[in-house]
């Protein structure tokens, strides 16, 4: 496919969405990211043989959030591989993202490593031989080197907010620890985890570095092999089966690709053997996923004819 093409296709469907930018809520239990302005509208496309197409606030950095899970899901995959499922299983969990009640039900083991409780014990799994600091500059730095420039990082202020309102999060770490699920302090696992959720990247970056994922786990770019084929398949299949949380069903429905919304108002959905799509637009709809950037997707999805069906 040519830029051009591709650009015909982006813009097409951002244009065909544009009367519903601003619709949706955005996170207000997080009060840095109330502030954000909910007209925001990004999205970018990055294919495998590196030809790109963007459309509107593509370059501007924002909140990941729970994007930044499939990172950390890549990262401890890779450090200690298939055993990662004796701590946290991979099935959807029809509850929403950060919900208590299932978690006492089946004692302490989150349904899959994008709710909270199962992010939660990515970051306690990350902190084996390493501090809060080197765990966070661990995942800094897994994205700096696919990027090749040293410019991702923390947003801070939202960092401290998350820390300061992290109530829930805090319910959930302690439950999992009477369960014997963490090993850390409490406080060591919710610091990793704030601090990654807040990492600032683009529409364009994110794209870029989930380009691997498009690729069996190679990045074609840069030509180094990130994880095996084998997980890589395993991320996809959780992206595309837990990615949206309690509608996650929904968005299969709609837009067919595996994908990872955060409640910064991102999604990034991978298409096999093609490449990436990032949208982002603040506002969210009940479950927490991006009300617009729902809507770019299943219109990219549908003009380009992408899906993996
Ligand atoms: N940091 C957010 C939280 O823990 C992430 C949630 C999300 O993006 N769905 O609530």
């Amino acid at each position: 496919m040519t830029n051009a093409s591709l650009n015909q296709i982006l813009d097409s469907a951002c244009r065909s969405i544009q009367d519903q930018i601003g619709s949706g809520k955005v996170a207000d239990y997080i009060p840095a990211l109330a502030r954000v302005d909910i007209k925001k509208f990004g999205a970018s496309i990055l294919t495998l043989d590196g030809e790109s197409a963007s459309f509107g606030d593509a370059k501007e950095p924002f909140s990941i959030q729970s994007i930044s899970k499939v990172f950390s899901l890549t990262l401890v995959l890779n450090q200690i591989g298939d055993k990662l499922w004796e701590r946290v299983h991979h099935e959807p969990s029809g509850n929403a993202f950060n919900s208590i009640v299932q978690l006492e039900m089946e004692r302490g083991i989150p349904r899959n490593p994008f709710i909270n409780a199962g992010a939660l014990v990515l970051s306690d799994i990350l902190l084996k031989d390493r501090t809060p600091d080197t765990s966070i500059q661990t995942i800094l730095n897994f994205l700096n080197e696919i990027i090749g420039e040293k410019r991702i990082g923390i947003d801070h202020e939202v960092a401290l907010s998350e820390l300061e309102t992290a109530h829930r999060n805090s319910s959930l770490v302690h439950f999992m620890k009477s369960c014997n699920n963490i090993e850390n302090t409490v406080s060591d696992v919710l610091n990793v985890y704030c601090n990654h959720c807040s990492i600032a990247m683009s529409c364009e970056d994110l794209s870029r570095s989930m380009l691997f994922l498009a690729k069996e786990g190679f990045d074609p770019i840069s030509n180094q092999r990130i994880i095996s084929p084998e997980l890589a398949r395993r991320i996809n299949s959780i992206m595309m089966l837990c990615g949206h949380y309690d509608a996650s069903g929904d968005f299969a429905y709609r837009v067919g690709l595996p994908g990872k919304s955060g409640v910064g108002g991102g999604i990034v959905a991978i298409v096999p053997e093609v490449g990436v799509i990032t949208v982002w637009s603040p506002g969210l709809n009940k479950n927490g996923n991006s009300l617009v950037g729902t809507s770019a997707l299943e219109a990219i999805a549908k003009i380009s004819n992408w899906n993996i069906l």
